[in-house]
């Protein structure tokens, strides 16, 4: 178990009360699955603000959404056989979309299949207007690994907004934790397109939850509300 001052470890101190309460407040209703996308032309029409949320398989992306949105199974749809391929959007009871987008780094993946998935992301990256930004998410017990840094390139070359969230930080020691705080922000100074603060969380301990959802609500109301 970890100790109780684990989930401001880089996250709460950045937040005010008012922020924290301002992302309940975003997440606070329901939310819904929308749409899965697996071409550009089957993408919903360009709405209010969206957030994608990335990460190798298996990184605890689905157990993040569900956690953010407080909906047990609303991602459990991301894992259903030929919708993993897709870019999945969730909406919210404001204006805020929620984009799955697909696992990466799965090495049994077949070839073409990851053609095309890359087609797809690359070409929702380079030209989605109203995407503000990506999460990476990234294992608390493993750091950033080789396929991750082939993501930092494509979001680097598609100039968009990201910011690295730890996930699973429940099942990583607490000295570790921090030792990989230190060396993910300093392998992100290097990239362009990188928020240099990265987010601690567990979808199974709640922690860095609460901070997850103000620091969207921070992004949204600096781009002028959703
Ligand atoms: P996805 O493939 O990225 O959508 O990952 P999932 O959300 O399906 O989670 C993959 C595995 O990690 C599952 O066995 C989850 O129970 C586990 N997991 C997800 N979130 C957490 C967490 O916060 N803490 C721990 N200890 N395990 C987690």
């Amino acid at each position: 178990m970890s100790s109780p001052q684990a989930p401001s470890l880089a996250s709460a101190s950045h937040f005010t009360r008012a922020e924290i309460e301002a992302g309940r407040k975003l997440f606070a209703g329901d939310w819904q699955f929308a749409i899965a996308a697996s071409s550009l032309a089957a993408l919903p029409p360009m709405r209010g603000v969206e957030l994608a949320i990335a990460g190798r398989s298996n990184v605890g992306k689905s157990s993040l959404i569900n956690a953010l949105t407080g909906r047990r199974a609303l991602a459990r749809i991301s894992h259903t056989p030929g919708r993993t391929q897709e870019l999945i959007f969730f909406s919210g009871p404001s204006r805020l979309t929620l984009v799955d987008m697909p696992g990466y780094g799965y090495a049994a993946a077949a070839k073409p299949k990851i053609k095309a998935w890359t087609g797809l992301i690359h070409a929702f990256l380079f030209g989605r207007a109203n995407l503000a930004r990506v999460y990476l998410l990234i294992d608390a017990r493993h750091g950033l690994k080789l396929t991750d840094a082939e993501v930092l390139k494509t979001l680097d070359k598609a100039a968009v907004n990201y910011q690295v969230v730890l996930t699973k930080a429940d099942a990583a020691r607490q000295a570790d934790l921090a030792a990989l705080v230190v060396k993910t922000q300093t392998a992100l100074a290097e990239h362009p397109a990188a928020h240099p603060d990265v987010l601690v969380t567990s979808a199974r301990s709640r922690s860095g939850i609460p901070e997850l959802r103000a620091a969207m609500a921070r992004l949204i109301n600096e781009r002028g509300g959703g």
